[in-house]
Formats: structure tokens, sequence, C-alpha cells
């Protein structure tokens, strides 16, 4: 951390407007069960601490690394560019969390569509979107594993006229020196979907 003064206020600014659920005291266990809500301050701090992901594990069931075609920050409609990478597959294809994390936020956005957004290591983000439904009982505050099913496949938000795909985005951290926005496709692993584990 190269600056604690900054990251204490950063800290201070979470606690005031994205923090209303943290109920459990830190010095208690912190519950990992699917739907537990938000956990403990440790968690938070833990994973701040933490280097950010050398690999992400694919999140998308049964599709192969090879098979994203790179479209990291082509143009799209209205000026935008696109902030990650599109993994295609048919609707309801189980999504897994490419990392550890938090889930900070879950909801329903204009582009995004249904989506959910996950804290890793090292405080980068990492954005699911356009699923066609959350996993049952995932809520925001929930502790992930890479193992940990956050939704499905879908073509919610702007992506209502393409072929079902999850948008991943990955975005820095507020501190150091990420980039705003990460390319997810060369981090990305494949994994073994008997055990989803990374693949050797
Ligand atoms: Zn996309």
């Amino acid at each position: 951390m190269k600056n604690p003064a900054y990251l204490l206020v950063l800290l201070l600014i979470l606690s005031a407007c994205a923090w209303p659920r943290a109920t459990q005291p830190s010095s208690e266990a912190p519950d990992l069960s699917p739907g537990s809500g938000w956990t403990t301050w440790d968690d938070f701090g833990r994973l701040l601490s933490q280097p950010p992901n050398a690999q992400l594990l694919m999140p998308v069931q049964g599709v192969r690394v090879g098979q994203i075609a790179d479209t990291f920050l082509a143009p799209r409609p209205g000026g935008r560019l696109h902030e990650g990478q599109d993994i295609f597959a048919s609707r309801g294809t189980p999504v897994y969390s490419a990392t550890e994390g938090l889930v900070i936020r879950m909801g329903y956005g204009q582009l995004g569509g249904l989506y959910v957004m996950v804290l890793g290591p090292g405080g980068r983000r990492y954005y699911y979107a356009h699923l066609d439904r959350h996993a049952e009982g995932l809520q925001e505050g929930d502790l992930v594993t890479t193992q940990t099913l956050l939704g499905y496949v879908g073509n919610t938000g702007n992506a209502r006229t393409t072929p079902p795909h999850l948008h991943f985005g990955v975005y820095g951290s507020w501190w150091g020196s990420d980039e705003r926005v990460i390319n997810p496709l060369p981090l990305l692993v494949g994994r073994n979907w008997q055990t989803l584990e990374a693949l050797e």
C-alpha cells in the first residue's frame, strides 16, 4: 500500500456509502454459506491487501479460452469502447467467479442488464454482465471462491439483440498503478469443468 492515509479515507467513504449492511462484528467467524450477506472488515481488508490475481479462471462453464474473439476496447455504438471480453455460450450456461472475492454489487443496469460485481484481491473489480438470472441465494456481501456460481449466461441489458454471452469486465484498483480498465483475456486460464479447478 503506497499511501495508508489514502486507503483510510477510502475505507471511511466506503463505510459511509457502500457498507450499510455490515452487521457482523469482525471478531466473529464469517458465515461462508451462500446468501450469508455482508461478512467482516477482516475479509475486506484481507482482499484489499492481497496482490491482484495473476490468473483468472474461465468463468463460463464449458468454454475454452481459445474460443474468445478478442474485442477488448473495440469501438461500440455511442462512441463507447468495449471494456471487457464477450464469452458466448447458450442461454442458461452457469457462470462461476473467476477469482475469490466479495460480491459488492448485484442488480440491473441499462447496458449490463443483470450483473454481479465482485471485489477481488488487490481491489480489482470483476464485472459479470448480461446474465439471464442470478444464482439462487447469492447476495451482496457474500464471499465467493472460484467455485461459486454467480448466475447464468443471458442477453439482458443492451445485449438483448445479440446471442447470449457473458460480458466479463475487469477494473483496476482505486490506487496504485493499475489501469482503469484491464483486459481479462491474457489473464484467463481454462478449467477442468469436473473439478472447477484451473487446468495445469
Ligand atoms: Zn461485452
